[in-house]
């Protein structure tokens, strides 16, 4: 089987955010695999292990996201591309991401591709179904279990903590949701094979396209961090007076009643 993975690399989320001159600052900052994509990594290689085949890695991103696919390399997967964007663009959106993808798997026979079912950075959950829409394949979001038998596949999906059962065929795009599996560590062995483990690096022009092809269709016109939360009042004495005071709070403070 040809299983193809979406990996993005975003923030740790043990990170506390900061923005400057309107940007999210990231300087310093950690970087991880999206959580959602490990549990796609996962996915990918089991249905390898199971069915035969390989599975590649694809990121959008810079030099740097180099070091999430080699984490997935030494997690088991057996090739990773890197479309790097860093030298085109400066910036981009789920258009930008999802044309620069279609571009990459036009010429490529896919049985499968797993991407998470969300990026916990943008959050936007389109770069999946976009896709697909794109590749003209069908799609399944928020998928907690996957079994594939021939070319027919069941399915089920997490809906708001209820369980939707769906029965569709190859070729496919899933968005992994938690529960699916539990990601592995990277072993140390696994880490010395992902060093060898081909990476292949391509850019806008290896995909035949220009900026002007992927300039994003959207505009952030505003970053900004929600408002610090004040420190609650503790109310003190007896408890009609303390009565009194919250319905005055609520009333004339909070304006509430
Ligand atoms: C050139 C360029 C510059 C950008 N600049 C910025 C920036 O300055 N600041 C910023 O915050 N964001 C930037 N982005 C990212 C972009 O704005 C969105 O984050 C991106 O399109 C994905 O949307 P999302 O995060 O909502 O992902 P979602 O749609 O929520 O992601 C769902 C899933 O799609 C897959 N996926 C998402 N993104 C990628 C990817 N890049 N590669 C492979 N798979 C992916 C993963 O499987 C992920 O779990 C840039 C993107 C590009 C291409």
């Amino acid at each position: 089987m040809n299983i193809y993975v979406l990996l993005k690399r975003t923030f740790d989320t043990e990170e506390k955010i900061s923005i400057s001159n309107g940007k999210i600052e990231d300087e310093g900052a950690e970087f991880i695999i999206n959580p959602y994509d490990e549990y796609a990594v996962e996915e990918a290689i089991n249905l390898r292990d199971e069915h035969g085949g390989e599975v590649t890695v694809v990121t959008v991103g810079e030099e740097e996201s180099e070091k999430q696919l080699r984490t997935a390399l030494a997690m088991g997967a057996d090739k990773a591309v890197l479309i790097n964007t860093e030298e085109d663009l400066e910036d981009g959106d789920q258009f930008t991401t999802v044309k620069i993808l279609e571009a990459f798997f036009k010429d490529k026979e896919v049985d499968i591709i797993l991407g998470g079912n969300v990026a916990i950075d943008e959050a936007s959950g389109q770069v999946g179904p976009r896709l697909a829409e794109r590749l003209s394949i069908p799609y399944v979001t928020t998928i907690t279990d996957i079994n594939i038998d021939g070319k027919t596949v069941s399915i089920e999906r997490d809906v708001e903590g209820d369980v939707e059962k769906v029965e569709t065929s190859l070729p496919l795009l899933v968005t992994c949701q938690q529960g699916l599996n539990e990601p592995r560590y990277p072993s140390l062995p696994g880490i010395m094979k992902a060093k060898k483990k081909p990476l292949e690096e391509l850019e806008l022009d290896d995909l035949d396209l220009d900026e002007n092809d992927v300039e994003a269709k959207t505009k952030t016109i505003e970053i900004y961090l929600p408002p610090e939360k004040e420190a609650g009042k503790v109310l003190e004495g007896e408890i009609d007076d303390q009565v009194k005071e919250l319905v005055s709070l609520l009333k004339n403070d909070s304006k509430v009643l």
